[in-house]
């Protein structure tokens, strides 16, 4: 293979690195008991009812799934009060963000969002050769303004996590409506809310609300945080009725899985596994917040299920040290933070074990 048989494009795209999992880190290491506190999954396993709904489903795997995700779909259209037409499914929602690069910019087109963000905005957009445009975080978050600066005739599509990852924060109810009012109507705006069930913070913004007064945002959410199905791959995007028609067309027919469907319909009825995997997460995030402060070490306030540490030397070193204590978390290396690790907030054991560890 000749490198000029290669897209050019594809030479510019630095591959995700995921956090390490757990068998390798045993393998490797040679360790028995390895915790995994580094890509924000539900440490309480996936709900009972949705591992009871993926048996059952497990003989339907020879059929092809409904593409529609017709059940799923008026499930959750009631939970959310919103149309079955305002849905999309995607095989996670990082399928989704492919999907919404596709169907509203083109080869030249510019996508807008933070230099320290969630990764795959800019890979998904370079895999489909747009250029990407980044501004700064302002203190951790998000800078509106400096997004509303940066917003160029090219600008069609600007990703704003909320909350933040790796960081946690988020931007309030006045800073988005003041954001979205003095908005070109050339452009997309994407609010991913892929932690939003772990939000308690009043001011909070409620998305929907934007949806259906008939603005151009779409919302992302996903089954692999607080649903505790991340090895499934599922998520969804809501917004008005005609942004989704377009986006079918770019979506594959049977991108989400006979599995995936099934659990995640069985997930959102368990509000049960939803009480206590908000309360696991509110309480370890105390215990972690007082166990810092007592250690002296800084963190960001977070409104999700990760904290970030600012621990002022290096990040890389520290992530390898707790490595070999069987306790993976993230480093920020990738992120251009490298004083700093993330850590997903986890069972009380395994918060013992880190901070223990740390
Ligand atoms: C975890 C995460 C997602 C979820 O991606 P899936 O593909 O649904 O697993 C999306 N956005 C952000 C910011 C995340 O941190």
């Amino acid at each position: 293979l000749k490198a000029h048989m290669v897209n050019k494009k594809i030479f510019e795209i630095a591959t995700y690195q995921p956090g390490k999992p757990i068998e390798e880190v045993k393998r490797e290491l040679g360790l028995q008991e390895v915790i995994k506190l580094a890509s924000n999954e539900n440490p309480l396993g996936p709900s009972p009812k949705a591992v009871s709904a993926i048996k059952r489903a497990a003989v339907k795997v020879n059929r092809y799934p409904e593409g529609s995700c017709f059940y799923l779909r008026e499930r959750l259209s009631k939970h959310l009060k919103v149309k079955p037409q305002n849905l999309i499914f995607g095989n996670g929602s990082d399928e989704i963000i492919d999907i919404i690069i596709k169907t509203f910019s083109e080869a030249d087109d510019e996508i807008l969002s933070a230099e320290v963000t969630f990764l795959e905005y800019k890979i998904i957009a370079q895999q489909n050769g747009r250029r990407v445009k980044t501004v700064p975080l302002n203190n951790f978050k998000y800078d509106l303004a400096r997004l509303q600066d940066a917003i160029s005739q090219k600008t069609k599509v600007i990703f704003i996590a909320n909350p933040n990852n790796p960081t946690g924060t988020y931007v309030d109810k006045r800073e988005v409506d003041d954001f979205l009012r003095s908005l070109p109507k050339h452009i997309v705006v994407v609010f991913d809310e892929a932690y939003f069930e772990f939000v308690k913070e009043n001011d909070f913004p409620v998305s929907i609300r934007y949806v259906t007064q008939g603005k151009s945002v779409i919302i992302l959410r996903t089954f692999s945080k607080i649903y505790g199905l991340a090895g499934l791959r599922i998520g969804y995007a809501l917004a008005q009725e005609k942004y989704i028609q377009y986006m079918e067309r770019a979506r594959q027919p049977f991108n989400v899985n006979v599995l995936a469907q099934e659990a995640a319909l069985a997930a959102l009825s368990d509000s049960t596994f939803v009480k206590k995997s908000k309360k696991i997460v509110a309480e370890g995030k105390e215990y972690l917040y007082q166990s810092l402060k007592k250690s002296g070490i800084e963190y960001i306030p977070s409104a999700t299920n990760f904290i970030l540490l600012n621990l002022r030397q290096d990040g890389v070193e520290v992530f390898k040290k707790l490595l070999k204590q069987g306790v993976i978390v993230r480093d920020m290396y990738q992120y251009n933070l490298k004083d700093f690790i993330r850590v997903t907030i986890g069972t009380e054991k395994e918060n013992r074990k880190f901070v223990a560890a740390l």
